[in-house]
């Protein structure tokens, strides 16, 4: 069916006013954070139109018109992503789903019911007044949205005590590719059967559409004791950690990172952490963990640091959120940067960082950054690469490392486009597993087809 058609059809089932075909609207609802030369098609193609439904019925609507006539359909939240997963690869209809808004706070159950397109600041804002919060809290707090957030199973800097946006979720209202609407029931624990909510988290898109969730929420901590600490290199402060967490002590914030390190230099790592909750425990988290980080020779840098850092934890998410707002370019082209988010068992990550070191020396690159996040096994790193390197073929090869040590070569960004060349490496068999629920869920694979490697054809090389 020719484009103008499936235009035409939407007029006549939904409002045309939620309806965009101007050419500027539907290039720029094409592109995510993802810069395009990392896109492994190159630039995005140019969407059919740009949809803002209203309400669930609408959502329905469209999918029942892009299943009958076989349209791609790309939903997209705050477009923050970075790895292609909100991009448009296929001409398609592009859902926009910022205007699902609604937002109930639900104190006497610590829960909330909000709109897909609601960003966490908003949700922030609504439960703060109740003395609650969202456990979620990523750099991109102003602009990534619910719907977004689950999609790709986000991570946040309180991830470590209260788990990712995954664990957020208790229940979904979501449309599925044929137009049906499931909604899960919202409730701390069921036994009835396999839970349908966890298919949806971390799915970028491809198995439903979410409209709504219900979000559990947590107590505005009664205290936050923020901490910087200095280690003399990486190895020393990833065995405080791993004795802080050893000992059952579960910090709120546990961000920590070197500058410019190499397989010659460990420089000191700097470590800031918060102990958070009600007053006693927090005092006596911090206590106990101050101990470890003093067992292996951490020096305790002046409060005000850790301050900065808290304060200043948004402000590069703040920036895209401005960006992307005014439909300005955010990310300079920095054709030889890269960056790697995995997730291994703490006790491989010396030796990864370690293999890292040694297989970016070797090709004359450099090492911005190392470092972990929430947790001591989620692994960062950022890096330049020589002009004689392929950034894509370095990639590849940290990532393949990761894998072999039985990591995962992702743990908050999700695949995209980007990595989806290397989930049959990542999966092996699962992944026909979940090529076969994509099909029986999506029959005509209309849903954000290209990403996830979900369908037969997706490529398979990096
Ligand atoms: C400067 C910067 C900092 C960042 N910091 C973090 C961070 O701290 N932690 C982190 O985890 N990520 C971070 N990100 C990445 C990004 O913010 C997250 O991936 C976020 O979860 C995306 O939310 P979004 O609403 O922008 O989703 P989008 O980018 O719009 O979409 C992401 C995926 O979800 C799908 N999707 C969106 N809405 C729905 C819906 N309602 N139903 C079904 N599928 C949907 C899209 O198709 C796509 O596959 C950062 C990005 C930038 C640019």
């Amino acid at each position: 069916m020719s484009e103008d058609v499936i235009v035409q059809t939407l007029r006549e089932a939904i409002d045309p006013a939620m309806i965009c075909t101007d050419a500027d609207t539907r290039a720029f609802m094409a592109r995510d954070a993802l810069h395009p030369s990392r896109l492994p098609a190159g630039e995005p193609v140019q969407p059919v139109c740009v949809v803002q439904p209203r309400c669930t019925e609408d959502v329905a609507a469209v999918l029942r018109i892009a299943n009958a006539t076989k349209c791609p359909v790309i939903p997209v939240g705050g477009g923050s992503g970075l790895m292609g997963g909100a991009s448009s690869v296929i001409p398609g209809i592009v859902l926009d789903l910022r205007q699902l808004q609604a937002v109930e706070i639900r104190p006497a159950d610590r829960m909330a019911d909000v709109g897909a397109g609601v960003t966490i600041k908003a949700l922030n804002e609504a439960a703060e007044p109740h003395g609650l919060m969202c456990g979620h809290d990523p750099w991109t707090v102003a602009v990534a949205t619910v719907g977004g957030t689950i999609s790709t199973n986000s991570l946040g800097y309180l991830g470590g005590k209260y788990g990712a946006m995954g664990d957020q979720v208790l229940g979904l209202e979501a449309v599925l590719p044929t137009g049906e609407v499931i909604r899960t029931r919202a409730v701390e624990k069921a036994s009835t059967g396999p839970s349908l909510h966890p298919l949806l988290i971390g799915a970028e898109g491809c198995f439903g559409v979410i409209t709504r969730a219900t979000l559990r929420l947590v107590p505005l901590p009664q205290t936050r004791i923020l901490q910087a600490w200095e280690f003399r290199d990486f190895a020393a402060g990833f065995a405080a950690i791993n004795a802080i967490l050893e000992a059952g002590i579960r910090p709120g914030l546990l961000d920590y990172g070197d500058d410019e390190p190499s397989a010659e230099h460990d420089p000191p790592c700097a470590l800031m952490v918060s102990y958070e909750g009600p007053k006693a425990v927090a005092q006596a988290e911090a206590k106990a963990a101050a101990a470890f980080c003093a067992q292996y020779r951490g020096q305790l840098s002046p409060r005000r640091e850790a301050e900065r850092f808290w304060h200043e934890r948004h402000a590069s998410g703040d920036a895209y959120a401005r960006a992307r707002a005014a439909r300005q370019p955010w990310n300079r082209q920095r054709s030889r940067f890269d960056y790697l988010h995995v997730a291994l068992p703490p006790s491989a990550v010396l030796t990864y960082r370690r293999q890292c070191l040694d297989l970016l020396a070797q090709q004359k690159c450099q090492v911005h950054q190392t470092g972990l996040w929430d947790h001591a096994g989620l692994f960062s790193m950022s890096y330049s690469v020589g002009s004689d390197t392929s950034r894509e073929d370095m990639h590849r090869a940290l990532l393949t490392a990761c894998q072999d040590l039985n990591g995962a070569m992702e743990y908050c960004h999700g695949v995209g486009t980007r990595l989806a060349g290397l989930m049959s490496r990542e999966h092996g068999v699962g992944l026909d597993v979940l090529r076969r629920f994509k099909r029986c869920l999506d029959p005509n694979g209309i849903l954000n087809p290209g990403k996830l490697a979900l369908t037969d054809t997706d490529t398979e090389a990096a």
